[in-house]
């Protein structure tokens, strides 16, 4: 049975334009090429678990503005509840604008959080039912901290197994930590979070190990191409990616996570959760964009027959 999950986390709306070269201060550049569309990692990580199968209760946060209208569409697009959505009357939906190189695929961006770091007690008060309800709660590191806190500790408070996937890296406390029921960080946030550089097993085995002193019950660190560690119930291993010719990694985490999610809240064990998010992250790697390249159900699941052991 899947049982009903919640993604807490960002919306933004990705700007994104391709130009011959990147600007220096003070220039102006004629790109040649301009895409909108709905990203953050929250939301991305919401559509994922969407898409492929999960019960979701997505919860973010927009402005009164016609970026908010990105987020909206998205959602209608592929069924997923508007239903636990805040606004900020004065703060403007947050954007991220990314300029790409088209000749290098050098990236610069800025993001603007903007709403989606406004999110206040009483907002998190109207959605306490849905977190308590939920066999599962997953939280990245891109709204405000407070939230995130807040979120946690009503989960944990109330038997909902917490899942952090702590990115973009920012310093959290021990507290946030502590009881969480996996955090899910790629190599970088790793060494960021723990200061061990994570390259094997071995480094790996010791990264965890200070999320495990910390009092995190599972640990998981993405890879890459080269896939997934896992250390779970005293059993540790890499489990390898799937390999496939990818065109654009950006959102491989956030459809990892997603996929992550749904495959644990039909039950299944942490191993096989991770290589169905393999599968997923997989899929997303060989399209451009972040959500419109989360895979469904369907395509995850002729893709694992395709590649069965
Ligand atoms: P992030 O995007 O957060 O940096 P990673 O780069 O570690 O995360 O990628 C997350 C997951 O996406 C990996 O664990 C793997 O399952 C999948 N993935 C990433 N890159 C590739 C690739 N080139 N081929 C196949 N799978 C990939």
């Amino acid at each position: 049975m899947t049982k009903k999950v919640t993604v807490f986390g960002s919306f933004v709306v990705d700007l994104m334009g391709r130009t011959p070269h990147l600007p220096v201060p003070g220039e102006t550049v004629k790109g040649s090429f301009f895409k909108q569309g709905a990203g953050g990692k929250g939301f991305n990580q919401g559509i994922a678990a969407h898409k492929s199968g999960g019960n979701v209760v997505m919860i973010t946060k927009l402005g009164r503005d016609s970026m908010a209208e990105v987020a909206l569409n998205a959602m209608e697009e592929v069924g997923l509840s508007k239903d636990y959505l805040f606004y900020n009357d004065e703060v403007a939906t947050g954007i991220a604008l990314i300029l790409v190189d088209e000749n290098t695929s050098q990236n610069e961006i800025v993001i603007v959080p903007g709403a989606c770091s406004t999110i206040t007690e009483e907002d998190i008060a109207s959605v306490e039912a849905q977190i308590k309800d939920s066999a599962y709660v997953l939280l990245q590191l891109e709204v405000n901290q407070d939230a995130n806190e807040r979120v946690a500790k009503i989960a944990k408070e109330n038997g909902v197994r917490v899942i952090i996937n702590t990115a973009p890296y920012q310093p959290i406390t021990d507290d946030f930590l502590k009881g969480a029921y996996l955090v899910t960080p790629n190599e970088v946030e790793a060494e960021e979070l723990t200061g061990v550089p994570v390259n094997d097993l071995e480094s790996a085995n010791k990264a965890a190990q200070v999320f495990f002193d910390k009092g995190v019950q599972n640990v998981l660190i993405t890879l890459g191409s080269r896939g997934v560690y896992v250390n779970s119930n005293g059993r540790a291993e890499i489990i390898p990616a799937f390999h496939v010719k990818a065109i654009d990694t950006t959102g491989a985490g956030d459809a990892f996570n997603g996929g992550l999610l749904t495959a644990l809240s039909e039950g299944k064990e942490l191993w096989e959760a991770a290589r169905f998010a393999n599968a997923l992250a997989a899929l997303s790697v060989q399209k451009l964009g972040t959500t419109p390249s989360m895979p469904t159900r369907a395509e995850i699941d002729a893709f694992l027959a395709e590649h069965a052991e």
